[in-house]
C-alpha cells in the first residue's frame, strides 16, 4: 500500500473532518486501547476522493505492520464514519515528491492555528447512530425531515433548540446522535458534544465535589453544538437545573445549536423554568411515536441486513405484527433470533419466533388486564362483553372469545387456568386451543393479522 503518489492534494476541511471522524471512531470501536493514539494521531489526512482517504506517515512508520493488524478495525470504523466501501492507503514520507511537501506543511499549519485555544472535546457520539440507517415513516416523517434541516445548517437554521420527545425506544436518541455524526462528518461544526442527562447530572455533582466547577462550566459553554438527552430527569435537580439554564442561556445567546430529548413534551417538564420552556417552543418542538407496521417492517430488514441474517418475509411479518411496544423491542427480538439460530444452528422459523415474541410480549404489557383485552375485543368485533365469559357456542362469539384468549395469553401474566376462568371456563386446554387455532390463522390470513394488530393498538391505547 505504499505506492509513490501522483497528486498531492491540499487537505480541505472535508479530509479533515472525515479524518477526525475516522480517527474518533477508531477509538470508539476499540475504547481504551489508545490504538488511535498510537497510530493513527501521528498519521496526516491527505487527500479524499470519495473511495480512498489518504494519509501521510512519518518515514519511520510501520505502514504494513499497522495495515495488517488493525485491517479490520480500519475497514470498521472507515464504514461507520466515512462511508461504505471507503479503503484508507498510507503514503511514507519519503514517497511524497519533495517540492509537494512544504506546501502541505505550510496549509496543515494554517488549519491547526486556527484551532488554537480550543482544545478538543470528546463528542461521545455512537457512530452507528446515522441517518442513512434511519428509517423514515409516518410516525417519524416531521421529526426526521427537520433533524436533517438542522443537520445540514446549524445554527441558521430557526429549528433553535431543537427539541424531540417521545415514548423509549421510539428512536429519540438514534436520530439526535445522528444530527451530531453528520455536522461532524461534514465538518461544518467541529466542537459537538453528546451527554445524557444522568451524566450531565453526575458530571455537575463531581465537579462541585472536586471544586472544578468552572471546568465543568468552560466545557459546556464552550460547544458549537450541544446535544442532551433525556431531560426529563433533571425534574427535581434543583442545582444541576440551575446550572443547565445558565448553559442554556449562554449557547442559546451566542447562537449555538442546542439539541433536546425528553419523554414528555417542554409544557409536562415539572420544575422547568418557565423562560426556558418558553425559549424551547421558539425552536423547534416536535414528537416521535411508535413506528406503524410498514415503517416496523422496514427497520426489521435493514437491521437484518446488517446482520446479513436473511429472513423469512413471513418472520418480518409476524414480528412487525406482535411486538408493537417500540423499536427497541423489536431490534431486541430480532437479535435474539438470530442470536438463538446461530447458537442452535438452525434457521429462524416461525416457531422459533412466536417463542422469542413471547418472552417480549408479557413483561411490557404486565400492566393490561384481562378486563381491558375482554372490552377491546367486544367493542372490536361488536359482541356483548357478557356474551364472551358466558357458555354460548355462537360462531361469532367463540370466534371472538378465542381472540381474547389469546390476547390475553400475549399480553398478561396470568396462567392458562387463570384465563379459561375470566371467560367462564375451567380448563386450560380451552386456552391452549384458542392460541394455537389464532396463530395458525394469523400465519395464513392478511385480514385477519391486520385485525389482530388493529386489536393489539387498540388495547396499547387503552392500557
Ligand atoms: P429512545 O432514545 O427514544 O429510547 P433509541 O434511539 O435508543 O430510542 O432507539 C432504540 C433502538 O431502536 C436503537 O437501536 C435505534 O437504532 C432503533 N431505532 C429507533 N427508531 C428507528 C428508526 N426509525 N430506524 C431505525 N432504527 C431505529
Ligand atoms: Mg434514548
Amino acid at each position: 500500500m505504499s505506492q509513490p503518489v501522483r497528486s498531492l492534494d491540499v487537505p480541505g476541511e472535508s479530509v479533515l473532518a472525515h479524518w477526525e471522524n475516522f480517527v474518533r471512531t477508531i477509538d470508539e470501536l476499540a475504547p481504551g486501547k489508545k490504538v488511535a493514539d498510537i497510530w493513527f494521531r501521528k498519521l496526516r489526512p491527505l487527500s479524499f476522493d470519495g473511495q480512498v482517504l489518504l494519509a501521510l506517515a512519518p518515514p519511520t512508520a510501520f505502514v504494513d505492520y499497522l495495515l495488517n493488524t488493525h485491517g479490520d478495525l480500519i475497514r470498521q470504523a472507515l464504514q461507520h464514519s466515512v462511508g461504505k466501501g471507503v479503503e484508507l492507503s498510507i503514503v511514507k514520507r519519503d514517497n511524497v515528491p519533495e517540492d509537494q511537501l512544504p506546501a502541505l506543511e505550510a496549509e496543515q499549519l494554517q488549519l491547526a492555528d486556527s484551532n488554537v485555544g480550543q482544545e478538543p472535546v470528546k463528542a461521545n457520539l455512537n457512530p452507528r447512530y446515522r441517518f442513512d440507517n434511519y428509517i423514515e415513516g409516518e410516525s417519524n416523517r416531521f421529526a426526521v425531515a427537520s433533524a436533517r434541516s438542522v443537520a445540514e445548517t446549524p445554527t441558521t437554521t430557526p429549528f433553535n433548540p431543537y427539541f424531540v420527545y417521545g415514548g423509549s425506544g421510539y428512536g429519540k436518541t438514534h436520530l439526535i446522535q445522528a444530527i451530531g455524526n453528520q455536522v461532524l462528518r461534514t465538518g461544518s461544526l467541529r466542537r459537538v458534544v453528546y451527554v445524557t442527562s444522568e451524566q450531565f447530572v453526575n458530571q455537575f455533582i463531581a465537579s462541585i465535589k472536586t471544586k472544578r466547577t468552572t471546568d465543568f462550566t468552560h466545557l459546556y459553554r464552550n460547544v458549537d453544538m450541544l446535544i442532551l438527552d433525556d431531560i426529563q430527569f433533571f425534574t427535581g435537580k434543583e442545582r444541576t437545573l440551575t446550572e443547565f439554564f445558565h448553559t442554556f442561556n449562554s449557547l442559546y445567546q451566542a447562537g449555538k445549536q442546542i439539541i433536546l430529548s425528553s419523554d414528555r413534551p417542554p409544557r409536562d417538564l415539572e420544575d422547568l423554568d418557565e423562560r426556558l420552556t418558553s425559549r424551547f417552543a421558539s425552536g423547534l418542538v416536535t414528537e416521535l411515536t411508535l413506528p406503524d407496521y410498514e415503517t416496523r417492517v422496514a427497520i426489521l430488514e435493514k437491521r437484518a441486513d446488517e446482520h446479513r441474517a436473511s429472513l423469512d418475509p413471513r418472520i418480518v411479518d409476524f414480528l412487525a405484527t406482535h411486538i408493537c411496544t417500540n423499536v427497541r423491542d423489536l431490534e431486541g427480538a430480532l437479535l435474539q433470533l438470530i442470536a438463538q439460530s446461530q447458537f442452535m444452528r438452525a434457521p429462524i422459523d416461525l416457531d422459533l419466533a412466536h417463542q422469542v415474541a413471547r418472552k417480549f410480549a408479557p413483561t411490557r404489557r404486565a400492566q393490561v388486564s384481562m378486563e381491558t383485552i375482554a372490552e377491546a375485543c367486544s367493542r372490536y368485533y361488536n359482541i356483548p362483553l357478557l356474551d364472551l365469559k358466558d357458555r354460548g357456542r355462537k360462531k361469532e362469539v367463540a370466534h371472538t372469545r378465542q381472540v381474547a384468549m389469546y390476547i390475553c395469553h400475549k399480553l398478561t401474566r396470568h396462567s392458562l387456568r387463570g384465563i379459561a376462568l375470566h371467560y367462564g371456563r375451567r380448563d386450560h386446554s380451552t386456552v391452549i386451543h384458542a392460541v394455537k387455532t389464532v396463530e395458525d390463522r394469523i400465519t395464513g390470513d392478511q385480514v385477519f393479522r391486520s385485525e389482530i394488530d388493529d386489536l393489539l393498538r387498540s388495547i396499547e391505547l387503552h392500557a
